[in-house]
């Protein structure tokens, strides 16, 4: 063999990427087939512009591959923060930490740095893809994943691919009503992500225990140590995604859900009251709603943009 290792059109072994570019990280895994070869990790310039970003995002896959010696790149799949195009790979909008973002030709800007071709989605469609695909939900045709990050959001996976919907917001769990009265980010009152998002657990603990704390996670840790405001703010979330899977089970009669993102890490917290939600007032069918955190963890959108790659070997109907 050559020296050739890495390098877009050298010879090795076909490797496709998967890049998930997000608000605080990008991550990148390489993929050969199912298998992982390389992983990358680093923060995402998100005040410097989407170009700078995506150049970062490009560094990234090219450490990669130079750390998976003797492979070839032959394309790319993104899951991005933010309303994503996917039939032009363009970000359309995006929150106000990221410059230069909304607008940005992300798939063609990657695509000319990395010599292969780029696909884009929004990163909760890459978390519902990679989890149908190759996490808790492998093998079942329709899913709708939840993510409970900072914000809440939602996809479907609907007859073993992507539903997006005619304006792609198909899937935006987060911001339906019925979840009590509190203000949502959106402008709304009483959503989902009221009551599950990262914030909104630590805000929870805030109003009642009378305590600021940071997040999510230093929450959980007060829950685990037996404080009954933490527990009674994983309990209020746990209870409303409970409540959300059973409503997306009797609309559309999808019946499996798989809860990702940080709130989720604490599923010890969640998994009982999400449970109990389920329970207290089932579908009208009478099938089994099945709730199950995510399996690829830190992975999931990265692994799910990797299987939108062009020419990924996992790739089914995206
Ligand atoms: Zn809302």
């Amino acid at each position: 063999m050559g020296g050739d290792h890495g390098t877009p059109g050298g010879g090795g072994r076909d490797v496709v990427a998967g890049l998930d570019i997000g608000g605080t990280g990008t991550s990148v895994v390489l993929l050969d087939g199912e298998r992982v070869v390389a992983r990358e990790h680093a923060a995402t310039p998100v005040r410097d512009g989407g170009a700078a970003m995506a150049a970062a995002a490009a560094g990234l896959v090219r450490s990669a591959l130079a750390a998976a010696p003797g492979t070839r790149l032959v394309g790319a799949g993104v899951g991005a923060a933010g309303v994503v195009d996917a039939a032009s790979g363009t970000v359309v909008a995006a929150s106000d930490s990221f410059r230069d973002w909304a607008g940005f030709p992300l798939a063609a800007e990657l695509g000319a740095a990395l010599g292969v071709p780029v696909r884009v989605e929004n990163d909760v469609n890459a978390f519902a893809l990679g989890e149908a695909r190759l996490g808790a939900a492998r093998g079942l045709d329709d899913v709708l994943a939840i993510m409970l990050g900072t914000g809440v959001g939602g996809a479907f996976v609907l007859s073993g691919g992507l539903y997006r919907g005619p304006t792609g917001a198909a899937g935006e769990i987060g911001h339906v009503a019925g979840f009590g009265d509190l203000s949502c980010t959106c402008g709304g009152r009483g959503h989902l992500e009221t009551l599950a998002s990262g914030r909104a657990v630590a805000r929870s603990y805030g109003r009642t225990a009378g305590v600021t704390v940071a997040g999510a996670r230093e929450v959980a840790d007060l829950a685990r140590a037996g404080d009954p405001h933490a527990r009674g703010a994983f309990a209020a979330a746990a209870d409303a995604v409970g409540r959300a899977a059973v409503l997306v089970a009797s609309l559309l009669d999808v019946t499996d859900v798989v809860v990702g993102g940080g709130v989720a890490a604490a599923w010890d917290l969640l998994a009982d009251g999400i449970e109990a939600g389920v329970r207290r007032e089932p579908p009208v069918s009478g099938a089994a709603v099945r709730v199950r955190p995510s399996a690829l963890g830190r992975d999931a959108v990265a692994l799910g943009a990797a299987s939108i790659a062009p020419a990924a070997a996992l790739s089914l109907a995206g």
